[in-house]
């Protein structure tokens, strides 16, 4: 039996996190409200300010059990990393005292040489920096104190994916007061990005885990029959959880609860042994970090219970795969969230000015979204009947685009219960989150006052999206005030409306509300000229086209020559994943499967033999049957394991050019491996398990109590 102990939540809750109530708390009132406002106005700390509160924190975190501490920052790998410091500085007599400096806890410099930096950082001034971010707060995990910082290089470059993200939120912050206040809302002076990210993941037995290579190795499944029952029985979505996976998700909870993770929602998945957790929204780069915090506890907590916490996009083929869901809004500094259709004519224009200029952003820089999500391993459940194709369009549900409708075409809108209304006039009725209307198959969806962006996988940093989604918002907002600046307050209603109404007529190609997996859409988002980029090789030309590079230099987000790192980096990044995968592959057919191919046959060939030895009549029919299926297997599998591997040496001889090397992993070498997968299947649903080295899908997806 666990041990149980009553835990109050509101103590427990944040009990790890250096947040506004401890700094109130223990910081004196001048130092404090210096802080405040450098996380309100991203101004410059001073030294002094900094050296009292870096004082004050390691105090705290020394209560809190730390012994050390650490920048922590999200490198261009998509990970976190850390490097860390403990507080001693001993004395000339033995003894030691615990030291931490406001340059410490301001900026540090690890020996990053080492992060792919996409040729940003030549080797001599290789030392990027870490700058503190005070906007997310530290937090003790593990004995050391926490300190959420950017990462840049020696230029001023983002060598990370918080800076670009940090410098999206103001873009967009800049363009919305702009627009709010010629509308009329002038009460405003900044404006959040808010964002809640459903995660998903599987859990399997630790043992298993373990004796898996392509699971160690990849993070996923590289072979393996599928069992005899999937998820076409559907029972596992939202089903009684099982006892001891429980016991993992409130151990979770709690865990995340003491870092601040606002943890709210847990439940099966549709897929067996998988899970979803989704926490209660926060500003976009809190929500990015506790994104960030939640994978990696929930692969610690997953260890302590024996269980290995899957998060790849697709750990297992014929089953589905995780993602993770992208909630994304705009709140004021008064606490009015920008996509709930208000209570009178101007929050209702207000609704529609944030809503149009989503639309419109999400249909011109459709492509820049698509790449925002491309990895390797995403790649696997886009268009795959189980998670949005690989084309991007939003909906918005029956009565929106209702709405909309009349907005497009001048005319009344007639609401439910025959309400009819002019729009721009009357008051909106609450556009409610019907569950009838709930489509799980669009990859951009309304959800009655924020947007959910289905597509991003689960291992993904969700900075990437939201970089995008922020940076192409503003544009579109920016494009509105440039129509209306010169408009008197008298005439701005009308105006508005007229620009808007122009807008959807440009971008409404984007929008559809049926159903986004069957064939017939992606016919018609030929014929309607959306993109559909399949592959990441195919999307991330677009991260470096002219378009995105004035979308983004515009507002100072990304240089060209930080775009052009990262689509190094991306590239990169696809072609070794898949790299290693191919290896691992070889690897564990050459060395573990084809051990238990022979094996069997012997085992076949002696029985048949010894039968023939006891001077039985007998045919043999079976093993002769059976020994013939798997030599011509045998040597199906060995032709297709020489070519994966004269394909994978070849490219790593002659590879030139990111982009070639990234197309040729996707058209060769995922080829050889699918190819090569087909046999070793076959073959396994052959061979007793006794047999096979590794545990089988059915072992694996079944195992959990
Ligand atoms: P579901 O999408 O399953 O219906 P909810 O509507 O409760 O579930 O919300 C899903 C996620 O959306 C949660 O993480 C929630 O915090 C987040 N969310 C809700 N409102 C907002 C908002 N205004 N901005 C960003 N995320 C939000
Ligand atoms: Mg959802």
């Amino acid at each position: 039996m666990a041990e149980t102990k009553t835990i109050s939540i509101p103590e427990e809750y944040g009990s790890m996190v250096f947040n506004d109530t401890v700094m109130r708390d223990r910081l004196p009132k001048d130092i404090y409200k210096a802080v405040h406002k450098t996380i309100k106005n991203g101004t410059h700390l001073e030294l002094d300010v900094a050296n009292t509160v870096a004082a004050v924190m390691k105090e705290w975190a020394i209560e809190k059990g730390a012994t050390h501490f650490t920048h922590w920052f999200q490198p261009m790998t998509g990970l976190t990393a850390e490097k860390h410091d403990s507080f001693i500085s001993p004395n000339p007599d033995g003894t030691v005292l615990m030291e931490f400096s406001g340059k410490e806890l301001v900026k540090g410099e690890p020996d990053a040489s080492s992060f792919p930096s996409g040729g940003l950082r030549a080797t001599f001034e290789a030392r990027g920096y870490t700058a503190w971010d005070p906007s997310s707060p530290a937090f003790v995990k593990d004995g050391t104190l926490y300190i959420p910082t950017a990462f840049c290089s020696y230029g001023g470059e983002a060598l990370d994916k918080k800076t670009p993200l940090l410098r999206s939120m103001e873009a967009l912050s800049q363009e919305a007061v702009k627009v709010l206040h010629k509308i009329g809302n002038e009460e405003v002076s900044h404006v959040d990005t808010t964002v809640g990210s459903e995660q998903e993941y599987f859990l399997i037995d630790k043992d298993m885990y373990l004796k898996r290579k392509d699971l160690l190795m990849c993070g996923r499944t590289l072979f393996g029959a599928p069992a005899p029952k999937g998820q076409e029985m559907e029972d596992h979505y939202f089903g009684v959880l099982k006892p001891k996976v429980s016991e993992y998700m409130h151990d979770l909870d709690h865990e995340l609860w003491k870092l601040g993770v606002p943890a709210k929602t847990k439940h099966n998945e549709v897929a067996p042994s998988q899970h979803e957790l989704a926490p209660v929204f926060e500003t976009a780069n809190v929500a990015v970090d506790h994104n960030q915090l939640t994978m990696e506890v929930m692969k610690k907590v997953a260890d302590k219970h024996n269980y290995a916490c899957l998060l790849h996009e697709k750990p297992f083929e014929g089953i589905n795969g995780s993602g993770k869901h992208n909630n994304w809004s705009l709140v004021t500094d008064k606490g009015e969230n920008l996509l709930d259709p208000g209570k009178t004519p101007l929050e209702n224009m207000q609704f529609m000015v944030f809503l149009v200029a989503t639309i419109a952003a999400v249909d011109k820089y459709q492509d820049l979204m698509r790449v925002s999500v491309a990895t390797a391993g995403n790649d696997h459940r886009l268009g795959a009947n189980e998670a949005p194709p690989a084309v991007i369009s939003i909906f918005v549900g029956d009565e929106l685009a209702g709405v909309l409708k009349s907005l497009a075409e001048g005319t009344e809108f007639v609401g439910k219960g025959k309400t009819k209304m002019s729009i721009g006039a009357d008051v909106l009725p609450h556009i409610t989150k019907d569950t009838t209307d709930r489509n799980r198959t669009s990859p951009f969806a309304f959800t009655g006052n924020k947007f959910e962006f289905r597509m991003p996988g689960s291992s993904l940093s969700v900075a990437d999206p939201n970089i995008i989604l922020n940076t192409a918002v503003a544009e579109e907002l920016s494009e509105i005030y440039s129509k209306i600046e010169d408009t008197p307050a008298d005439e701005i209603q009308e105006k508005v409306y007229n620009v808007l109404k122009d807008m959807l007529e440009e971008h409404k190609r984007i929008l559809f509300n049926g159903n986004g997996y069957t064939d017939e859409w992606i016919e018609e988002a030929e014929k309607r000229g959306l993109d559909n980029l399949k592959s990441l090789p195919d999307a991330m030309p677009r991260l470096v086209s002219d378009k995105s590079v004035e979308l983004f230099t515009k507002f100072g987000v990304f240089t060209k020559e930080e775009l052009d790192s990262r689509y190094e980096i991306f590239l990169e990044n696809y072609s070794k994943t898949i790299h290693i995968e191919s290896l691992a592959m070889q690897e564990m057919v050459r060395k573990d499967f084809t051990q238990g191919l022979v094996n069997y046959s012997k085992d076949i060939a002696e029985t048949a033999s010894k039968k023939k030895e006891l001077g039985l009549s007998v045919a043999c029919k079976y093993e002769t049957a059976m020994l013939e299926k798997l030599d011509s297997l045998g040597g199906s599998i060995l032709e297709k394991i020489d070519k994966l591997h004269k394909d994978t040496v070849k490219i790593e001889q002659d590879g030139e050019g990111e982009l070639e090397t990234a197309r040729y992993y996707h058209d060769v070498i995922l080829e050889d491996m699918e190819e090569l997968r087909k046999d070793v299947d076959v073959a396994e649903g052959l061979i007793p398990d006794e047999y096979i080295p590794y545990p089988t899908y059915g072992e694996m997806l079944y195992s959990l109590r």
